[in-house]
């Protein structure tokens, strides 16, 4: 599909012009409809769109059906997985899809809100599975850990919300991480939950660190400012990060739940 003519960085919107090292490729302002027929032509905000559209698609179809249907409790930590893994994709498509509409930079505002949200409920729900079985059978440790890891997590989408650049975005969920790493380090110390969903997590951290830093550093298009208008860009190398990072988190919370299914706590 032909799309509209593309703007400069110079002549794009103000609010679109974060990246310096972008220098071409800008959709002009347009109606929703117009972000919508943006799907099917060649912008520099397209390959955005789809390195988190495709694996929404893919989370969105095959995280239900790798969990365990029972016992109840299992199964809402199931579903509050699938919603940590299909947010942040959902939001980020949203964000980039219609961050050219025409409502301008309020919209936008917005839409970056939205995004960061949904980075924060993968911060916060996916971290429910990893708590619950460094603590299984204990409600109440258990439950104040993740009130604690919680409110953490609200300060971290406050802190990241009001943050005024990228390095402050990704500095304000260190907190989060922190709190994390020390669950999946005791687990491994103590041995607790089943060893497989370790890997997987250590691995989502060290994804999600490389990502930010990736998109912090606008590497690799600040060697070569306007070489990677449309494809490869630091951005999308961060969306690509991201998404296998949920995959990590995907399996390793697959391994916690399959192993909280089989070690039902005792009824008293
Ligand atoms: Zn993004």
């Amino acid at each position: 599909m032909a799309g509209p003519r593309l703007l400069e960085r110079a002549r794009a919107p103000r609010h679109l012009q974060f990246n310096p090292f972008v220098l071409g490729g800008y959709r002009p302002a347009s109606s929703g409809a117009g972000c919508l027929r943006s799907l099917f032509y060649l912008h520099n905000e397209l390959g955005n769109i789809y390195t988190h559209g495709l694996p929404l698609v893919g989370f969105a179809l095959l995280v239900p059906g790798a969990l365990p249907r029972a016992p109840p409790a299992v199964a809402w930590l199931g579903l509050g997985h699938y919603v940590a893994c299909v947010a942040p994709p959902l939001a980020s498509v949203l964000y980039h899809l219609f961050m050219s509409h025409r409502a301008g930079a309020g919209l936008y505002r917005r839409l970056l809100a939205l995004d960061l949200c949904g980075v924060a409920l993968v911060n916060t729900l996916g971290a429910v599975p990893i708590i619950y079985c460094a603590l299984p059978c204990r409600p109440g440790p258990c439950g104040a850990a993740l009130g604690a890891y919680g409110a953490l997590c609200g300060l971290a989408l406050w802190g990241a919300v009001g943050a005024g650049s990228r390095a402050g975005r990704l500095a304000a969920f260190a907190g989060p991480a922190l709190f994390r790493l020390a669950v999946v380090g005791l687990r491994g110390a103590v041995g607790l939950g089943p060893p497989a969903a370790l890997a997987p997590y250590a691995r989502m951290e060290a994804l999600a660190l490389l990502g930010g830093l990736v998109n912090v550093a606008r590497v690799p298009e600040r060697w070569r400012p306007g070489a990677f208008d449309y494809w490869a860009n630091s951005h999308q190398l961060m969306h690509l990060l991201v998404a296998l990072g949920i995959l990590q988190l995907h399996w390793g919370v697959a391994a916690d739940l399959h192993w909280a299914a089989r070690h039902p706590c005792p009824t008293a």
